[in-house]
């Protein structure tokens, strides 16, 4: 297409610069001819008619002085022969130069002047003749008479001259025509030469583009044959009218007849082909199809001056396999081929337009970080994967349609049902998957749990986002409440969550404005009644209204406010314990809650170091009370920051003792200084004897590893007693005092240290 349009530009080109100098040269041509037709007329005028004239005047004015020098010789030596022989002879001759002269120039007036002259000089002649041939010749006349022949001789030369002038002046013209005449020829010889010379050039381009073009027209008229992919030709009425090597090769590779090449072209080609007629912008279009498992890709042309279609296949079966492949892998979870997040977040679309009401439920696998750091990663994908086995199954073998699983995180699945699930049958789908989890034995021997979450659409979201949301908030809400009635989502569960939020934004404004304060509750020597220390609680007065710690710490751990507020809670415990001592109280403890999360912390040493620093508190005073929460994770890493903390000089407590994991097994490994027997034990240890037999088996544990024990929660006497009696030694609890503000507490501490 190009080199054709290229080949018709020089073309038109060559053909314009051929009429152009075939113009410019019969142009030059009639200049030339013109011009040299007036030089000729003019040179020719010169050398027939004005030299000659120049001859004549000049002969003339010979004849006349030598008529005079005729007349003088007479007149010396009176040799009559010579005079009539000479001076007539000169005297015709003047006559017929002037008849001459006449013929060329017409009768002038000065040749007519002349005739006179030559006339008078004639008569003068004749009587100066007779004078001197007089024997008494009158030399006086005589004399006269030469003296008159010199001025009609002085007159005639002056007529002469007039005509030789005339005759110079008609010269003079002649050649300056002659001149502009050869100057224009020169100018248009000049101009054409030029002309002719660029034509010359701009032509040589011309021809050098038009062979280029040909050589890469030649070129490119043996690209079809060479060419590896099939390309084919159809006329206006789609007959094939040209087909390449590379063509017959496919047909033979797709078993197919030769020549019947029009089977290699997509079904649908009329559309394409209608599509590019009905619209002059568009020449060409590409598209893909299917011949027996095979793709290509079809560059379809229609190539409007020839009115044939040019088709080009590339066989693209390769890369659609790898784009399936990606497209696979981009939308399905590698280890257990289920569909995955973003499928799932791309069905809902299609949930939203084909069905009014939906189910989404998720499904965590319990304590999957514990499984992979202490069984490796190997065996969590195992037991990953096996899960997913036992949902797919389930799900698959359930009395009820319209099932889709997902693989959506590492520990994540999700189904959706758009069947009508019921509230019943979310329960019992819950419980086949739970039963078939607890019967089948892991590959790794490992007991698995899983936390179930549903919601369902349009009543508890009418988007992803919030159908999500709440579906994993349910699952939140079961797994920590351990209650499979909460695995459904309800609008109370939604407005609690609602009233969670309005507290962590509420929090993080009072973290900004310091709202909190801090209390102590006393603890004492149970044998000695003696004060010994203090736990620091935070208090936040919320409106006018205390909300509980048991409330909002949760709360700062999951909206990651914990870490800000943990650290003003350290700094300021170990600023009030400074002061205590600075108020003469050396010994006594200042026992601060750390949330497992702060302690997780890589930091968290460091900023215990730094809090004491800072408030200049020995480390004796200060104690932190950790849960057994903390020792789940990292074991190694907890054991290596309990050390640090021990060789530092803090007091270590473990807080609600008996309620945890219940490992003794980290108790041998870890260097702590105290149990702190949970209230839970204690509230009714007078009334329970299993209450009693467990804060036994405690403090007698205790007392083995040489560890302090203190019980929390002491209400009443009997408690007391009853602590005291089976060898507590510290307690803390209303029974005593409740948690004091700080100016109360110094106070209380005065007033016993006084007592
Ligand atoms: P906890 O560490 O077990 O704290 C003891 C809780 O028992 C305190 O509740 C305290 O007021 C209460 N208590 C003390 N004596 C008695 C008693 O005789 N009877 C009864 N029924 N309760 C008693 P509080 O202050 O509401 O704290 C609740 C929980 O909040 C704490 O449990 C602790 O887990 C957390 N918490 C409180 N302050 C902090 C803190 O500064 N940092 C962190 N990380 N957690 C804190
Ligand atoms: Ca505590
Ligand atoms: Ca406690």
């Amino acid at each position: 297409m190009l080199v054709n349009a290229a080949n018709q530009r020089s073309n038109f080109l060559v053909n314009v610069l051929f009429s152009l100098v075939l113009t410019l040269g019969v142009v030059v041509i009639a200049v030339v001819y013109f011009y040299g037709e007036s030089i000729a007329e003019k040179t020719t005028n010169l050398i027939s008619d004005d030299l000659p004239t120049y001859d004549l005047l000049h002969k003339l004015d010979k004849g006349l002085i030598e008529q005079e020098r005729y007349l003088y010789e007479f007149y010396i030596n009176k040799r009559e022969s010579d005079f009539s022989r000479g001076y007539t002879n000169s005297f015709q001759q003047g006559l017929d130069t002037l008849a001459e002269l006449q013929l060329r120039l017409g009768n002038v007036q000065p040749l007519q002047i002349i005739r006179e002259n030559l006339t008078s000089v004639s008569k003068v002649g004749n009587e100066f003749f007779l004078n001197i041939m007089e024997p008494d010749t009158d030399w006086d006349f005589a004399i006269e008479q030469l003296r008159l022949v010199s001025e009609i001789t002085r007159d005639t030369t002056h007529q002469t001259q007039l005509l030789v002038h005339q005759t110079e002046r008609k010269v003079k013209v002649s050649e300056q025509k002659v001149l502009t005449g050869l100057e224009s020829v020169r100018f248009f010889v000049v101009l054409y030469s030029v002309i002719t010379l660029l034509i010359a050039f701009v032509v040589t381009k011309a021809i050098r583009t038009y062979l280029v073009n040909s050589v890469s027209h030649q070129r490119l008229s043996l690209f079809p044959a060479r060419n590896p992919n099939p390309i084919i030709s159809l006329d206006h009425k789609s007959n094939v009218t040209y087909s390449n090597p590379a063509t017959d090769s496919l047909l033979q590779r797709l078993n197919l007849p030769m020549g019947k090449t029009h089977l290699l072209l997509d079904k649908n080609i009329r559309l394409h082909q209608e599509k590019i007629l009905s619209e002059t912008s568009i020449r060409s279009t590409i598209f893909e199809y299917e011949i027996d498992n095979l793709y290509f890709q079809c560059d379809l042309h229609w190539v409007e001056d020839q009115r044939q279609w040019d088709i080009h296949l590339t066989d693209v079966t390769e890369r659609k396999r790898v784009q399936q492949e990606l497209s696979y892998r981009a939308t399905h979870d590698q280890e257990t081929g289920l569909k995955n997040r973003y499928e799932l977040e791309k069905s809902f679309t299609d949930l939203y337009a084909k069905t009014d009401a939906f189910v989404l439920g998720l499904i965590e696998i319990r304590s999957f970080n514990q499984l992979l750091t202490i069984r490796g990663l190997t065996v969590a994908s195992t037991v990953v994967k096996e899960v997913a086995l036992v949902i797919d199954e389930v799900v698959s073998n359930a009395n009820l349609t319209g099932f889709q699983v997902y693989h959506t995180g590492e520990k994540s699945f999700a189904i959706t049902n758009t069947e009508g699930l019921s509230k019943k049958d979310i329960y019992s789908l819950v419980k086949q998957i739970e039963a078939k989890i607890s019967s089948t034995i892991f590959h790794s021997q490992d007991q698995v749990r899983l936390d179930f979450g549903f919601a369902c659409f349009p009543e508890h979201g009418n988007d992803y986002t919030r159908l999500h949301k709440n579906a994993l908030a349910a699952l939140d809400k079961s797994a920590s409440s351990e209650d499979k009635s909460h695995i459904l989502f309800t609008v109370e569960l939604g407005t609690k969550l609602a009233y969670e939020q309005k507290l962590i934004d509420d929090m993080r404004v009072a973290i900004e404005e310091v709202e909190f304060e801090l209390y102590f509750q006393p603890q004492l020597e149970l044998q000695t009644g003696t004060i010994i220390g203090a736990e620091v609680l935070i208090r936040w007065q919320r409106d006018d209204e205390w909300v509980s710690p048991a409330e909002f710490i949760p709360l700062a751990e999951k909206a990651g406010l914990i870490d800000i507020l943990g650290d003003w809670i350290l700094h300021t415990s170990c600023q009030k314990a400074r002061k205590l001592v600075d108020l003469g109280f050396h010994d006594l403890v200042v026992a601060v809650n750390i949330s497992p999360l702060q302690f997780g912390r890589k930091d968290f040493l460091e900023k215990v170091k730094q809090a004491l620093k800072d408030t200049q508190l020995s480390a004796k005073n200060l104690e932190l009370e950790i849960t057994e929460g903390v020792i789940i994770y990292n074991e190694q890493e907890t054991i290596a920051t309990l050390e640090s903390l021990k060789s530092l000089g803090v007091q270590l407590a473990i807080d609600d003792f008996g309620t945890g994991y219940s490992s003794l097994n980290y108790l041998k490994k870890f260097n702590i200084d105290k149990l702190k027997i949970d209230q839970s034990f204690v509230r009714n240890i007078q009334h329970e004897s299993a209450d009693q037999s467990i804060v036994r088996t405690i403090i007698e544990l205790g007392r083995n590893l040489g560890l302090t024990l203190i019980a929390e929660g002491v209400e009443e006497q009997e408690q007391l007693n009853i602590l005291k009696h089976m060898g507590c030694d510290e307690m803390q609890g209303y029974f005593f005092s409740r948690p004091l503000p700080e100016q109360e507490f110094i106070e209380f501490v005065q007033q016993q240290s006084g007592a």
